[in-house]
């Protein structure tokens, strides 16, 4: 049967990421700005990469983007997960850090208290969200989604690159 195109009904945009995700009625996340169903896609994004080695090669990057792409209200929580996964998409994508170098960074990063509210740049309209990376096939089609959705999260939030290098660069 062909699917209605007026998906509507049963559907909501989650405010965060624009991902246009099914109404859910599980409880979403504490700080993040996703909405229940975008969190319960994530929630089968991660399983998958947790049961498959293959596609857990790019984990590190699916957690980054989706923190950084939800970032939320501003209070201590949420500013300190923004900063803690900008400073590892930048470290991911622009140093070249292998995924255990992003790793011990991170203990530095997540008691860093230098971290400051960085204000969201608005969503884009048709921005890569976690449907597109959930869509994905197989395996190889998995983690060149994944990059290229961190790729657009790094560049979406370029007025704020150079606080983000800063940050990177005074904690190593
Ligand atoms: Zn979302």
């Amino acid at each position: 049967m062909p699917q209605n195109s007026d998906t509507s009904a049963g559907m909501e945009i989650c405010p965060d990421c624009g991902a246009r995700v099914p109404v859910s009625d599980l409880p979403g996340h504490a700080y993040l700005g996703a909405s229940p169903g975008c969190w319960a896609v994530y929630g089968e994004v991660l399983a998958r990469e947790y049961s498959d080695a293959r596609y857990f090669a790019v984990h590190q990057l699916t957690v980054d983007a989706y923190a950084a792409q939800h970032p939320g209200k501003p209070e201590r929580r949420s500013i300190q997960s923004v900063g803690v996964h900008l400073v590892a998409l930048y470290q991911a994508l622009e140093l070249d850090f292998s995924p255990a170098q992003i790793v011990a960074a991170r203990k530095a990063s997540a008691s860093n208290r230098a971290f400051v509210w960085l204000d969201p740049p608005p969503p884009d309209d048709g921005a890569l969200t976690i449907n597109d990376v959930v869509s994905a096939e197989d395996a190889a089609e998995h983690g060149r989604l994944v990059r290229a959705w961190a790729e657009s999260v790094w560049r979406h939030w370029a007025p704020h690159h150079e606080q983000v290098r800063a940050w990177s660069a005074a904690l190593s």
